[in-house]
């Protein structure tokens, strides 16, 4: 049985102050919540004000990204010590938008997750494909591609860290979701391809969300699937009373 896990990444919003007030706002929503685990991913700048804003509360935190070095001349780059010692459980890696606008590849996605094992960070790993790849019947094979390059060569323990994000380009901000068929034929894939490369107990443990345009009124029918174990969610996670919805979708 895999713990529902869902997560909110907040991109580029929010300043410390706002990121602290939303947390009070989302600790009291979601205190009775015990069944999933919530995480939220500030920017970097926000984490420390809010971990320690969660701390003793049921809410985790993650950063939106990481760099494998752990120290050094890398300017702008942020280590995963750092993140460790702000209080940073996850690590979103390889999200599309990384991808695509700063230069993101399955090789460094590869670095960063095995730099993130180093430290004890649980790595979110995103995949999915563009719109003319699902348009085209390529999403199978691009999928596949990501998950063997960036997942290639972890150890068991290693593998039992990860959660894996399938996050189709043309659903993420668009207001267009996969159905929930849709997106549970790819999960299925998913959890095949991780036997591949993995023991089939480890697989089968390993939590898969799903992502692009969850809201309060999609999310019962992706999580009723049997390979959707959570969401990694943008822009309905940026106000605490939709996230918090979100979080208590079996309850609502
Ligand atoms: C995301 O950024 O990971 C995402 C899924 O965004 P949204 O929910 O806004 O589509």
């Amino acid at each position: 049985m895999r713990r529902p896990i869902i997560a909110g990444n907040w991109k580029m919003n929010k300043t410390v102050s706002e990121a602290v007030d939303f947390v009070r706002q989302l600790k009291a929503l979601v205190a009775n919540v015990r069944e999933i685990d919530i995480v939220i991913a500030p920017t970097f700048t926000a984490l420390q004000a809010v971990s320690r804003e969660i701390e003793g509360s049921n809410i985790e935190l993650a950063a939106q990204d990481v760099f494998w070095e752990a120290s050094g001349a890398f300017t702008g780059e942020i280590s995963p010590i750092m993140l460790k010692d702000v209080g940073c459980r996850y690590v979103i890696i390889g999200h599309s938008e990384r991808r695509q606008y700063f230069g993101e590849t399955n090789e460094s996605v590869h670095k960063k997750i095995k730099a993130s094992f180093t430290l004890g960070l649980h790595p979110i790993i995103c995949v999915g494909e563009a719109l003319e790849e699902w348009e085209t019947g390529k999403t199978f094979d691009v999928i596949k591609i990501q998950i063997i390059q960036c997942l290639e060569g972890f150890s068991r323990e290693e593998m039992e860290r990860i959660t894996l994000a399938y996050e189709p380009i043309w659903a993420i901000g668009t207001g267009k979701t996969a159905t929930p068929q849709q997106a549970e034929e790819v999960h299925a894939f998913i959890r095949e391809q991780l036997e591949g490369i993995t023991h089939r107990q480890v697989s089968q443990g390993v939590r898969i969300q799903y992502g692009g345009s969850v809201n309060s009124d999609n999310i019962s029918d992706l999580m009723a699937q049997p390979n959707i174990d959570g969401a990694l969610v943008g822009g309905a996670s940026l106000k605490a009373d939709s996230f918090s919805r979100i979080v208590k979708y079996s309850k609502m």
